[in-house]
């Protein structure tokens, strides 16, 4: 496994290969078996797989956790060996942003990035966009896989790669769960012991609201009525809704397909979690 630290050596390793495909995995590192899933779709699907590990700033908010958020970047390089990643580019701020103006220039705006999460969390997306139209630039790859867990986050990727035409296709990958049915995230690792023991209660509640519809309820306030009533009461909402999974706009009769879709607070940890109906 080739790990790369600079822009440099990244062009200079992408020169020396030669192969038809290349998967590409953009993570923030703190890898876990969610990231390595994706990695190993990769593994079935390219030639060569290639991880980047970068925490961006321009995805934050003031209030969020940049500088706390993990850096185990020995775990993570150990992972990628173990699931035998081709390369690991491990940029720095500067190799991202090399000047002030391109921390500032945003290549895409969307009404998606206002809904949902983007409500709450403004400039998020714009970020998120930023950074990975920045790291498809400079890996070129042919597939980029995402995962489904950040659902909004794969449907603005996934317009933004078709608007612009990127020549890249867009894959989509489920989401991995703990045994009780908690999505696998970075930041789990902040929930206390007390709180760990009810986290899965969202996934769970959000399959209640499903098994209401399989059970022939298509009003979405009769969905959502479910889901509140079997959610474990430390859960603050922030939101929850039941959309449209291309428009991610909120739909008044139940269709299959439709995603359940919810933000959450457990204590200081906010968690995000979806299915489709
Ligand atoms: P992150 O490091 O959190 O930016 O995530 C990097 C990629 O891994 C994103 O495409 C995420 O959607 C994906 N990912 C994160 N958690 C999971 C999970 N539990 N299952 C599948 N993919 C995941």
């Amino acid at each position: 496994m080739q790990i790369l630290r600079t822009r440099l050596e990244l062009d200079q390793y992408l020169a020396g290969i030669s192969h038809r495909s290349l998967g590409f995995v953009p993570t923030m590192g703190a890898l876990h078996l969610g990231h390595i899933s994706l990695i190993l779709e990769s593994k079935k699907r390219c030639q060569v797989t290639g991880v980047s590990i970068f925490v961006n700033p321009t995805q934050f908010g003031a209030n969020e956790d940049f500088s706390k958020y993990p850096r185990p970047e020995a775990d993570d390089l150990k992972r990628c060996e173990q699931a035998q990643v081709d390369f690991v580019w491990l940029p720095s701020e500067a190799d991202i942003y090399p000047t002030p103006e391109s921390k500032k220039y945003f290549p895409h705006q969307s009404p998606l990035f206002d809904v949902l999460c983007g409500a709450f969390r403004p400039g998020h997306f714009a970020g998120v966009v930023q950074v990975v139209n920045l790291l498809l630039e400079a890996v070129v790859p042919s597939h980029l896989f995402l995962g489904e867990k950040d659902y909004q986050q794969f449907v603005i990727l996934k317009n933004f790669v078709a608007e612009k035409a990127l020549p890249v296709l867009v894959l989509g990958c489920p989401t991995l769960r703990e045994p009780d049915g908690l999505a696998l995230s970075s930041r789990n690792q902040y929930l206390q012991p007390p709180q760990r023991e009810v986290a899965a209660s969202l996934y769970l509640a959000l399959i209640c609201g499903r098994n209401k519809f399989k059970r022939g309820e298509t009003n979405p306030v009769e969905i959502m009525e479910e889901i509140t009533e079997n959610l474990d009461s430390q859960f603050i909402v922030q939101y929850l809704k039941l959309v449209d999974a291309e428009t991610l706009q909120e739909v008044n009769i139940a269709h299959p397909g439709n995603r359940l879709i919810a933000a959450a607070f457990l204590g200081g940890t906010r968690l995000i979690d979806n299915i489709s109906l």
